[in-house]
């Protein structure tokens, strides 16, 4: 079975600056100030390797919002964010970008400690990636264009009458997010990445779980020129700070990642004023392994698909389907990669698959464990917590799975896939890969491109990866159909979410 490294304590591998980070109170951004919570009251932030506390941050709550909303919209109206030319934006969004590449490795000791993902992941996937999507929506600033539209008015209605019409996009105004813990430093760049580029001012509400990096970005934007009170940041609670900055009348957007249960609060939340509200939720995807597929490429695939991030991803490939063909061979291959991930610490350089970040989430998928169990689905490897220290998961397969079971309905978001055998690819099959209140991705695993594309064109899902699996870019879109969102992330998609259309139309006489 998967080792635990013995590390020493994860304060000893540490960096200097983040050392220094971790040592002070961290505290929430307001107007380009930092301070305290009004209320005074902080929260510890803990190491899941450990279950020990690694800092303490400012407990943020309805007072805050009021403040950092107030000082959002001073900045969106008259500060100068709103005189700002969109290529001097555009230059102070890479300039975010370059900053974040400069500090890789104080990112991903960040994200190591604080999430517990691996630091050789976050060193190549979070940190790069998170830079890389704040370089490409620079681009875009100078490229938010309108339309010149040719009218149909008829000169009965309007004799002797021309028209000049066109369309403005403008930034939408004063934007709330709120982030999930999977992703601390990848997430805060989607949202904030584009929320830049299009001229937008912004409070951003990290997960309590993993709170430390979107500060240390915090502290490198104005470095970077993003003047006081266009991205203020509070952290805090869900229920405490999410909810106000959710239900704030002078928000004039939402944008939400994480669970689909607190998606639907924010849709409740948002009606007071009806602000515009974009949702990335949950998913429970589908990985499709044909008969023909090239199996030394599918097989670490389908491990990787459900294994990365130690499967708390949304997009994360939790139903295995595999032809029967193959399907002992697949599924004897995947548990092979799953007792070779090596366990630990996310600080430990050589650890593959770190700790679950919170004692709920151990709690959460050890109980669909249980649950699968009672249910009659069998592991094959994995199945349980592993050690007794930290939040650590085995790596699962499991077989003899039904459709009625939890553990294949609902989603888990650890590291445990539920394979299951079909005979044939037909209409039976892709009804049963959509047979879910999600529809956020989807994998496919062949050598007959035909079939390929024809499989992805059926699949009801935002992402279809063929032949690969959680292939992310800042150019490509990302989000749910069904229960899985609203709206996409990523791509010149997202810039929608953050611009309003305007019609500007001009009579004039026709004298020629
Ligand atoms: P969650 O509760 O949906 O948390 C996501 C964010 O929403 C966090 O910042 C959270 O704050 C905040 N939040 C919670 N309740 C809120 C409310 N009433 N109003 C406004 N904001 C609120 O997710 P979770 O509890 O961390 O994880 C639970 C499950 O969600 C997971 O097991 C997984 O299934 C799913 N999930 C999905 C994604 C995704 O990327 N789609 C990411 C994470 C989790 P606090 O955490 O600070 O309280
Ligand atoms: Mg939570």
């Amino acid at each position: 079975m998967s080792e635990l490294a013995e590390a020493p304590p994860p304060k000893l591998r540490l960096s200097k600056p983040v050392q220094q980070f971790i040592a002070k109170k961290r505290q929430i951004l307001i107007d380009g100030k930092w301070s305290d919570a009004a209320s005074g009251k902080t929260f510890e932030v803990y190491d899941p390797s450990s279950g020990e506390v690694i800092a303490h941050c400012a407990r943020g709550g309805k007072e805050d919002i009021d403040r950092a909303v107030k000082a959002a919209r001073k900045a969106f109206e008259s500060g100068p964010w709103s005189k700002m030319s969109p290529s001097q934006r555009g230059r102070i969004v890479a300039k975010i970008g370059d900053l974040i590449l400069e500090h890789l490795e104080e990112f991903a000791e960040l994200e190591a400690l604080d999430n517990g993902k691996p630091i050789s992941v976050a060193r190549v996937a979070d940190v790069p990636l998170a830079a890389d999507l704040f370089h490409y929506m620079a681009g875009w600033a100078t490229k938010l264009e309108g339309d010149t539209l040719n009218l149909s008015v008829p000169s009965t209605l309007a004799p002797n009458t021309a028209f000049h019409a066109y369309t403005r996009r403008e930034p939408i105004g004063v934007v709330g997010q709120i982030i999930p813990w999977n992703f601390p430093l990848l997430m805060a760049a989607w949202k904030l990445g584009p929320v830049l580029a299009t001229g937008c001012t912004v409070v951003l509400k990290p997960a309590e779980e993993t709170p430390l990096s979107a500060l240390r970005l915090g502290e490198l934007m104005h470095e970077a020129g993003v003047p006081p009170g266009v991205v203020n940041i509070v952290t805090g609670f869900g229920e405490e700070a999410g909810a106000p900055l959710a239900a704030h009348p002078d928000v004039d957007k939402i944008a939400f990642t994480g669970s689909t249960e607190v998606g639907k609060l924010i849709v409740q939340a948002a009606a007071g004023n009806l602000k515009k509200v974009t949702l990335e939720l949950g998913g429970k995807s589908p990985n499709l392994i044909l008969d023909d597929a090239d199996l030394d490429v599918a097989i670490p695939g389908a491990a990787m698909a459900i294994f990365f991030n130690h499967g708390q991803c949304c997009c994360a490939g939790s139903r295995l389907f595999v032809h029967e063909k193959v399907y002992d061979q697949v599924v004897a291959g995947v548990a092979e990669q799953a007792r070779k991930i090596k366990l630990g610490p996310g600080l430990d350089p050589s650890t593959e698959m770190g700790p679950l970040v919170s004692t709920t989430q151990l709690e959460r998928v050890t109980g669909f464990l249980e649950s699968g169990r009672r249910q009659g689905a069998k592991p094959i490897v994995g199945g349980k917590r592993h050690g007794d220290k930290g939040y650590f998961v085995e790596p699962t397969v499991l077989v003899d799975v039904k459709t009625e079971m939890k553990v294949y309905q609902e989603e888990i978001f650890g590291p445990v896939v539920a394979a299951v055998p079909f005979k044939q690819l037909d209409e039976r099959l892709l009804t049963q890969a959509n047979d879910t209140i999600y529809g956020l991705a989807a994998g496919v695993w062949t050598r007959d491109v035909n079939k390929a594309h024809a499989i992805a064109a059926k699949l009801r899902a935002g992402t279809v990866w063929i032949n690969c699996y959680n292939v992310f870019d800042a150019s490509m879109p990302f989000g749910g159909y069904k229960q899985s969102g609203w709206g996409r992330e990523m791509g010149h998609q997202v810039l929608n979410n953050y611009l309003e259309t305007k019609a500007v139309c001009l009579a004039y006489p026709d004298q020629f």
